[in-house]
């Protein structure tokens, strides 16, 4: 009874999913919750067809009486995106900040992905600024791999969660505010809230730390601006003077003591060239970037919170507009260098093959290892806003993006390490294989004569009177384990319950087929074998299932390369 209502759910949700229910998936489905039935097939798979049959009768309102309960998950999820502060409906302005020094990793995901489910949660706008004020580190290359990868991510995010528009509403190049950034420290010059300092960095250092004034700090303001002008004028090198905002050397938080808002850059930037060379540095840049661009809700990573009294200082002084400042946690992955520091010289060492190196967390590289921006997108939706810094691992990923790639991705079956096995008795050089196990379409493989090959494993594996499944060819027996060369025989009966079914491709009509298989950020290994003939029409960045081996994503089409993304 209890069986018989297991299967009605199952054929339910299938017949809801799909239209109509597959005895065939309904049977996978039924197994893989109650593996004990596996002695029991003939007779679980009898009841499996009569209860689809009733099943795709049934109208559609009575099919959602018998599907389980969906609903249940999903609040579950929402509850984890608690309200914004001061939030209004249609007010809301959010924005990601990127620094354009590196190509985009999975923690920037995060970063990128909670200001804009807010900003599409309250039909806010959703800002992108480009935070290019350190022109030494900053390439053109990584405004475009930002631009590129985030699009991705917030279009999957409409798809996914039907957050819509999924793009950004306005893109915001910090360096085009230089001129008005430039205004506004003369303001504060003018104030007597700023002062140029030309002390050596050693001697701030020890003199913040000690809490001491240096002699700077007391200049008329008509001094003040004289170097300041000298400073825009290109008459101090890098590091000999700094514009520094005056606060309090003895306040206890560090960082409010006279902290430097002006600095010289003596780089090239990659818009504007040589034309600037006085930037603004982190607390000057984001609190008036801010302000001036609208943000309502700023959310930055939790380890800037002892800046935020700096920042509002900065506001205060310039009498600007003050906003939410909303800290979150950070995201590091269990076992692999994230940061950029660590990625740049692996890179350089010619240890990873660029950014998009399907071993390293850039998006570029998760991408391309099969890791969907779908899944990336839902693993930081039910991940939340928290405030806590999480650590996530590959696996978790791994197991998000099945949930993506399963009910969608097709089957085929490669062979690692092929041997070549004759099967004798064998009278069709035909198989029919299903292209998905959820749905009603079918795989032809021709043969060209009766040998398969199958991977070494299975080979060495197998005894002889044993008796295995060819997929969807043939059941045969074992006749001889050869060093390279196995023989097999149909069997008489072909239905046997509970044998293993292993994977073959057609002798004689295969397509070379490599593997790569991250195993860890330094190394790979390389399967090489064959695969059926119809993965030769696959094309680059399809994603697929190789049948007891994984999914994996085509890296190249010439030779056919995928890339193991997991089990
Ligand atoms: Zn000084």
């Amino acid at each position: 009874m209890d069986l018989r209502k297991l299967i009605e759910r199952l054929a339910a949700e299938n017949a809801l999913k799909y239209g109509k229910a597959n005895p065939k998936a309904v049977m996978g489905k039924v197994m893989a919750e109650m593996p004990e039935l596996r002695s029991r097939v003939r007779e679980v798979l009898a009841l499996v067809n009569q209860v689809v049959e009733e099943i795709n009768r049934m109208p559609e309102d009575r099919l959602r009486e018998l599907a389980g309960p969906e609903k249940r998950e999903k609040k579950k999820e929402e509850r984890k995106w608690p309200p914004l502060d001061k939030a209004e409906p249609g007010k809301v302005v959010t924005r990601v900040a990127p620094e354009p020094n590196g190509y985009p990793t999975i923690g920037h995901a995060k970063g990128l992905l909670v200001p804009f489910i807010y900003a599409r949660l309250y039909n806010g706008k959703f800002l992108l600024r480009f935070e290019d004020t350190n022109p030494r580190v900053e390439r053109l290359e990584y405004f475009d791999a930002i631009r590129e990868d985030f699009s991705a991510l917030l279009e999957a995010a409409e798809r996914e969660l039907g957050l819509s528009p999924g793009r950004w509403d306005q893109e915001v190049i910090e360096s085009y505010y230089l001129p008005k950034m430039y205004e506004l420290a003369e303001q504060l010059i003018r104030q007597g809230d700023a002062y140029v300092c030309t002390c050596p960095a050693e001697k701030v250092r020890s003199y913040r730390k000690e809490g001491k004034e240096c002699e700077h700090r007391d200049q008329p303001v008509e001094k003040n601006l004289e170097l300041w002008e000298k400073m825009l004028e290109g008459e101090f090198k890098e590091g000999e003077a700094h514009l520094r905002l005056k606060t309090d050397m003895r306040h206890p938080n560090y960082t409010m003591r006279d902290p430097g808002i002006f600095r010289i850059v003596d780089a090239p930037h990659p818009i504007h060239g040589d034309r600037y060379r006085v930037y603004p540095t982190y607390d000057f840049s984001i609190s008036v970037m801010d302000s001036l661009t609208g943000v309502t809700h700023a959310f930055r990573s939790k380890e800037f919170e002892p800046h935020v009294e700096v920042q509002r200082t900065i506001l205060r002084k310039l009498g600007l507009r003050e906003y939410e400042m909303i800290q979150f946690g950070r995201i590091t992955m269990e076992g692999i260098p994230i940061s950029k520091r660590y990625i740049r010289p692996l890179i350089k060492a010619g240890i990873l093959d660029g950014w998009s190196d399907p071993r390293v967390p850039t998006l570029k590289g998760l991408f391309r290892r099969g890791i969907t921006p779908e899944a990336l997108v839902r693993f930081f939706y039910e991940l939340g806003p928290s405030k806590v810094d999480a650590t996530i691992n590959f696996e978790s990923l791994a197991a998000m993006n099945r949930k993506v790639l399963d009910p969608v991705a097709p089957r085929y079956m490669f062979v690692p390490d092929p041997v070549k096995a004759v099967v004798e008795g064998l009278e069709v050089l035909k198989a029919e294989v299903p292209v998905h196990p959820d749905r009603e379409d079918r795989r032809v493989i021709e043969l060209t004569e009766p040998s398969v090959y199958i991977a070494l494993k299975d080979a060495k594996s197998l005894r002889e009177g044993q008796e295995v499944r060819l997929r969807g060819l043939a059941t045969v027996k074992v006749r001889h384990v050869g060093p390279d060369e196995v023989s097999l025989r149909v069997s008489e009966e072909q239905r046997i319950s509970g044998i293993q079914i292993i994977q073959w491709a057609p002798y004689g009509n295969a397509t070379p087929v490599r593997v790569m298989n991250p195993t860890s950020p330094y190394s790979y290994e390389m399967l090489g074998g064959y695969g059926e003939p119809a993965m030769r029409e696959l094309r680059k960045g399809d994603m697929v299932q190789l049948l007891r081996i994984g999914f994996a994503r085509v890296d190249s089409e010439e030779p056919l390369t995928l890339i193991l993304s997991h089990r």
